[in-house]
């Protein structure tokens, strides 16, 4: 009995699996012309300066409005992105029309970027991009490029180069999701980040009792000791903007300051 159970229980698991695998099969198909579609596009989230919360840029979102499915997640498929070998054009693109809107931007303002693992694999990466600014007149030292530490994982020599290639030439390079990473530590070793963007999950247990804030403090003062700006994200609410600015912390990014806002294409 207990076997047959354990049969039956293995089968639908197995069900349940092949469902899934076609789902994501059929997404990668779908994605495949989304661009062409017109279903992909860009949501932007500002950032602030802490102490004044004036705006300084913002972080370009990407997303995809599927017609049957509606909003799917960008982690769910920059992920199918990767796995299908999409990721080049559709990064390629997604950072060309972040260029092209952030052109209109007030001067001061930066563009920041999220590059996956993935996609700083590519040797040309850092050509490319840098290309794409020139192209758009968009001075590279005001682009910030996000990434998680994942980069520095494996065949991290690819990456750690077009890193330092787009950093050479001005752009600043931020941690981002700093603290969730199994070697956040070891990472600001291994690479000279300009900045250190603390994970939501710690703003959001600041206020109960826990580790969470001791965390915060913790990593502002490692930022502050390494000398690079931190930012925090996932900032809600007031309480939470007091103490991290009692604490010293440089920006401030979340749905205090603004929710990401879907970028309209204008009617030609
Ligand atoms: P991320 O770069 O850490 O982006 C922050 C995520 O937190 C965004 O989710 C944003 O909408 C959400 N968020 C911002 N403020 C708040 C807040 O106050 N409260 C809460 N609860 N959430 C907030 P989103 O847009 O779903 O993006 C998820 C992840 O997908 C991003 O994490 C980033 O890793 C990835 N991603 C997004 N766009 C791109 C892209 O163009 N390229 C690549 N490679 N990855 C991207
Ligand atoms: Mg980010
Ligand atoms: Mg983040
Ligand atoms: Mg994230």
């Amino acid at each position: 009995r207990a076997k047959a159970d354990g049969r039956h229980r293995a089968r639908h698991y197995d069900k349940l699996m092949d469902e899934e695998r076609r789902q994501r099969r059929w997404l990668a198909h779908e994605l495949r012309d989304a661009g062409v579609r017109g279903e992909l596009g860009l949501a932007f989230q500002p950032i602030a300066d802490c102490a004044t919360r004036r705006i300084i840029g913002q972080e370009a979102l990407a997303r995809w409005h599927h017609p049957v499915l509606g909003e799917i997640r960008p982690d769910i498929f920059i992920a199918i992105a990767e796995e299908n070998g999409l990721i080049g054009e559709i990064g390629q693109q997604l950072l060309a029309d972040a260029l092209s809107i952030a052109a209109g931007w007030p001067t001061a303002w930066m563009l920041a970027i999220n590059l996956s693992p993935v996609q700083l694999r590519e040797p040309d990466l850092a050509e490319r991009m840098l290309a794409s600014m020139a192209a758009h007149r968009m001075a590279p030292d005001r682009i910030e490029v996000e990434v998680t530490e994942g980069v520095l994982i494996d065949r991290r020599e690819t990456a750690t180069a077009n890193l330092a290639r787009l950093r050479a030439a001005g752009v600043r390079i931020v941690m981002d999701d700093f603290g969730t990473g199994y070697s956040s530590l070891s990472s600001l070793q291994q690479f000279p980040f300009d900045k250190i963007k603390i994970d939501r999950s710690f703003i959001h247990g600041m206020g109960q009792s826990g580790p969470a804030l001791s965390i915060v403090r913790a990593s502002l003062g490692l930022g502050h000791s390494l000398n690079i700006p931190i930012v925090a994200e996932g900032v809600e609410t007031e309480q939470q903007w007091q103490t991290l600015c009692e604490m010293g912390c440089d920006q401030i990014q979340g749905y205090l300051i603004g929710r990401p806002v879907a970028h309209r294409a204008e009617a030609a």
